[in-house]
């Protein structure tokens, strides 16, 4: 054990990543089961341990209160470590949604967002019937920075700075439910994978990531969706997966040249790439791809390129909705937001085409938590916890 470790929490969260330390939140139930096998213990130990760190939510090996003091003090004695990411910093903005910084062992954080009442990302695929009166949603990262350079994105302006391990994916959501109080079960979550980060260019680990959310946590994965930029070799293995969220896709623009000016990834991968690349996933019954939509004032939201989407979607011909996303503005980049009239005028344009088309509600704003916002500003003097 480190010197110093009972004393000082912040200490570890501080520390580089040691070597020494190794992280238990983030394995799954066979990797439990082989280390509890080097500890020779039975493999029922194993499960108690997952219980504890997925459903009980433990943040030390000395709460696990299902074993017996001598193996806990084992496993620390060998450097094991519960090693969940910690929320380290919360702002709260005026309409309830909450932004955290949730720091990992080496001290490098990430942003996750938690909505009460959701973001309307859900609107329009049938899941909105059931009428729940919560449908809180969490906005989770899957890397810290983004390689994919988006024009119109905060988050692009970090660059890539490293990607974030299945833990570390999994265990955001964890500490908001935890921080939320939340009984997982008993109230309903939905989870967007829509903050920091490509998560189709950190395909296996957030994979693993919603594995463990699903298989130990207990979230159903029809309750998940997963945006990309449209990555086509990480769509292409998506549509192998048994469990696997909702797909979003950012489309963003009606045609590859209105594209490569605001997304340069399309010089790589073109719209019609990535739809027969969609075309190979294969929907639950019900379920509809979602085409995110960010309206930006003069490049994209003309009655034309409406038009133009309602084309590109009848040929897909995939069960589709488009979720309209007015932009939200931040420092150093050089757009504006579509005025209201414009918007409205570019849902009923493909609404009376018979395009299912919602306008996703900013939240947060006011904390840079909305869409694309996710970028560590420190300088934010917007209140606290
Ligand atoms: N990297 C993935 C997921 C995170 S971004 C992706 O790009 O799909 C989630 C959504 O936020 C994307 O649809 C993206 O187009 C949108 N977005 C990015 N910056 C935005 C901004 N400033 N305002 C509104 N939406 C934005
Ligand atoms: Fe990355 Fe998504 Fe932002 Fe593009 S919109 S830079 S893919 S986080």
């Amino acid at each position: 054990m480190p010197p110093g470790r009972k004393n000082s929490v912040s200490l570890i969260l501080d520390a580089p990543a040691a070597s020494a330390t190794q992280t238990l939140f983030g394995l799954n139930h066979q990797q439990l089961t082989s280390l509890v096998q080097e500890f020779s213990v039975p493999e029922y130990r194993a499960r108690q341990l997952s219980d504890a760190l997925y459903r009980q939510w433990v943040e030390d090996l000395d709460e696990v209160s299902t074993w017996p003091k001598s193996l806990r003090e084992s496993l620390d004695a060998a450097g094991y470590r519960v090693g969940r990411p910690r929320i380290v910093e919360a702002f709260r903005s005026v309409d309830g949604t909450e932004r955290y910084l949730i720091a990992s062992s080496d001290g490098q954080t990430v942003e996750t967002v938690w909505m009460p009442e959701g973001d309307d990302g859900e609107e329009g695929d049938g899941s909105e019937a059931q009428n729940d009166f919560h449908r809180a949603t969490i906005c989770v990262s899957s890397q810290i920075g983004c390689a994919v350079n988006c024009q119109f994105c905060l988050t692009a302006k970090l660059g890539i700075v490293r990607n974030l391990a299945a833990g570390e994916i999994a265990g955001q959501v964890v500490s908001v439910l935890k921080r939320q109080k939340f009984e997982v079960g008993k109230q309903r979550i939905n989870l967007v994978f829509m903050g920091m980060g490509e998560p189709f260019l950190n395909y296996d680990e957030f994979m693993a990531a919603v594995r463990l959310l699903v298989e130990e946590v207990g979230i159903s994965e029809s309750r998940m969706t997963v945006s990309t930029s449209g990555i086509v070799p990480g769509i292409l293995r998506f549509a192998q997966e048994k469990t696997r969220p909702k797909l979003a896709i950012s489309l963003n623009a009606p045609n590859d040249a209105i594209r490569s000016g605001i997304m340069p990834i399309t010089r790589k991968w073109k719209i019609n790439e990535v739809i027969e690349a969609v075309r190979q996933v294969p929907l639950r019954p019900k379920e509809k791809i979602t085409f995110e939509y960010v309206l930006l004032g003069g490049v994209n939201d003309r009655v034309s390129d409406a038009d133009e989407v309602v084309r590109l979607a009848r040929k897909a011909n995939l069960p589709l909705k488009v979720n309209l996303i007015v932009w939200n503005p931040g420092p150093g980049m050089d757009f504006h937001m579509s005025d209201a009239e414009t918007v409205a005028k570019f849902q009923q344009r493909l609404r009376s085409s018979g395009i299912p088309a919602y306008i996703r509600r900013p939240r947060g704003r006011d904390i840079y938590a909305a869409c694309g916002q996710l970028k560590r500003m420190t300088e934010l003097t917007t209140l606290a916890q």
